[in-house]
């Protein structure tokens, strides 16, 4: 007779557990999750939730690997939805952090292997941007950069692409573009029209894709497409959630898309960075253009 893992008592000849106490276990898997999520995107302590992540665990029987699972999800979840709602200063870095360290989770668990993670890391190099903290980029910097330039980031493996055909509209009208203290550049109100001429994507090259504090720099590996971009020639950069496009005057617009990374979680976490690619860029290039007095 094998012993319930839960509840302790006899559970049957070929079953480990009772229905009943797995459906419990697995509501109160729930409860914890969003316990820890809530408390992180709220800006709350583990001491202020503690007590009852405590009532939910032993209420539950919710065993102690499983209580860990649960607290780690529930984080991540928090971590990156706080992330992408505003940029994390380091203290708030370190606050969020100290959730899933007092919780019984230690760096090992949460760094470079969940979502949360990558999203607090995008998000504080934005802030650092923001507040003129900039961590020189660590990574490989494959660019002669200019005088004075700061590497604030790189990835590799982006793949480039432009609409292959002209668009040419039916209909309304073209909308203004006005030039905002801070030297960016936003379109108002633009009526698009409906479309005569289906478009599609052409691949312009895959390759190496930098940010620095003055420029973009991209270095194509399949058909040695390379560039650099300074800020002052884009006219906007759009956000998609894989990926950002950037338009400069004249030309096509570029959608930059990362593809794949070392890790698994990496590249998941690089494919659905197109909110931290946009802000970021808007961010160097609002910082670029007041420090020259456009
Ligand atoms: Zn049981």
């Amino acid at each position: 007779m094998a012993i319930c893992r839960y509840c302790g008592q006899k559970a049957g000849w070929l079953s480990d557990a009772h229905e009943d106490c797995i459906r419990k276990a697995n509501e109160g898997i729930e409860t914890l999750k969003l316990a820890i999520s809530n408390a992180v995107t709220a800006g709350k302590t583990y001491g202020d939730i503690k007590a009852s992540v405590e009532t939910v665990v032993s209420g539950y029987h919710i065993p102690h690997p499983e209580a860990l699972a649960a607290i780690k999800a529930g984080w991540s979840q928090g971590a990156e939805q706080r992330s992408k709602a505003q940029p994390i200063s380091p203290d708030d870095f370190d606050a969020i952090s100290d959730i899933y360290k007092m919780a019984g989770l230690t760096k090992d668990d949460i760094w470079y292997k969940t979502a949360g993670f990558y999203a607090m890391g995008f998000s504080c190099l934005i802030w650092t941007v923001l507040h003129d903290h900039i961590d020189p980029y660590q990574g490989p910097v494959r660019f002669q950069l200019q005088a004075g330039e700061i590497p604030v980031y790189g990835i590799a493996n982006v793949l480039v692409r432009q609409e292959r055909t002209t668009k040419s509209y039916v209909g309304g009208y073209s909308g203004v573009s006005m030039r905002v203290a801070n030297g960016l550049y936003y379109r108002l109100g633009g009526m698009r029209g409906h479309a005569v001429e289906s478009t599609s994507l052409q691949e312009v090259d895959y390759g190496d894709f930098l940010m620095t504090t003055r420029a973009i720099y991209f270095g194509g590996t399949e058909k040695g497409t390379n560039f650099r971009l300074s800020y002052n020639q884009v006219i906007r950069f759009q956000p998609c959630s894989d990926a950002v496009g950037i338009c400069r005057n004249g030309a096509r617009e570029q959608i930059f898309a990362p593809q794949q990374a070392a890790t698994a979680e990496a590249t998941r976490a690089l494919q659905d960075s197109g909110w931290f690619l946009f802000n970021l860029l808007q961010a160097l290039a609002a910082k670029d253009s007041a420090a020259k007095g456009y």
